[in-house]
């Protein structure tokens, strides 16, 4: 049976999906920090309004983009965190789950190992990154765009990366269009990818042209890789990435869905 609604609802749909699924690094499955626990961020951005919700470091949320347009869209505020963030669930009546549910064993080998080996920790080696996010745009011209990660692995207790920052790993503004991103946060926080992807859109690049500028901009000056997805206003996809992979996938103008080969 399908489902009507807005770009909003397909972009939350989207993400539970793969928060859900435990080949990504969000929601279950996540990474571990270097504590052991998982720590969760994730953000929904509303492009015609520019505001955003936005929840990080939560350990008892199943799926965090859930409470992020919770926060989106019942908050005065664009950001919690934390016990917070979890406090806020609890009163708009999201059920937290036992923070044991989000772990796999996969993840509690590879952070045996990555707290074995210096370097694995640092730079993540043989334990691939895998952050999630969507962008729609519907027939009312209403684009949201959203991102949701367990993080880096080994990760120090309370470390935010870029996901769930308005402008690093998300931004939407109804003017120009809609990004997410994925990669070595620290880097991506340096160059303020995602805003700055939508200010190259804004200056008349094409949606591809804006990703591939926006990842060349990522190595040259936030000396990190990673990758992002877009739409522009009008709904036309971009991509790039500079990880050995990114999986993606977009509806193209005939109705087709299109997945990276
Ligand atoms: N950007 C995420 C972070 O640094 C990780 C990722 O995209 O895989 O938290």
């Amino acid at each position: 049976m399908s489902k009507r609604g807005g770009a909003l609802d397909a972009i939350e749909a989207a993400i539970v999906v793969l928060e859900d699924d435990p080949a990504f690094d969000a929601g279950i499955g996540s990474h571990l920090n270097l504590d052991g626990r998982v720590q969760l961020d994730a953000i929904v951005m509303d492009g015609a309004t520019l505001k955003a919700g936005a929840v990080a470091a939560v350990e008892r949320i199943r799926n965090p983009i859930r409470l992020a347009r919770e926060i989106l869209e019942s908050s005065e505020h664009m950001m919690l965190v934390g016990a917070g963030a979890e406090q806020f669930a609890r009163e708009q009546g999201m059920a937290l789950c036992d923070p044991e549910e989000l772990i796999l064993d996969r993840e509690r080998t590879a952070w045996r190992r990555c707290r074995e080996d210096q370097h694995a920790a640092e730079f993540h080696v043989d334990h691939a990154m895998g952050t999630v996010g969507a962008v729609a745009v519907d027939s009312r011209g209403a684009i949201f765009a959203g991102t949701s990660t367990g993080g880096t692995c080994c990760k120090h207790a309370g470390r935010v990366g870029d996901s769930p920052l308005i402008g690093c790993g998300c931004y939407a503004d109804a003017e120009a269009g809609g990004v997410s991103c994925t990669g070595f946060g620290e880097a991506i926080m340096r160059i303020v990818m995602a805003k700055t992807a939508v200010e190259f859109l804004r200056t008349g690049m094409t949606p591809l042209e804006t990703a591939d500028a926006s990842v060349k901009l990522l190595r040259d000056r936030g000396h990190g890789t990673g990758g992002l997805i877009l739409l522009d206003k009008n709904g036309e996809p971009g991509f790039a990435f500079t990880t050995p992979r990114m999986a993606f996938g977009y509806v193209a103008a005939d109705g087709n869905f299109v997945i990276a080969p």
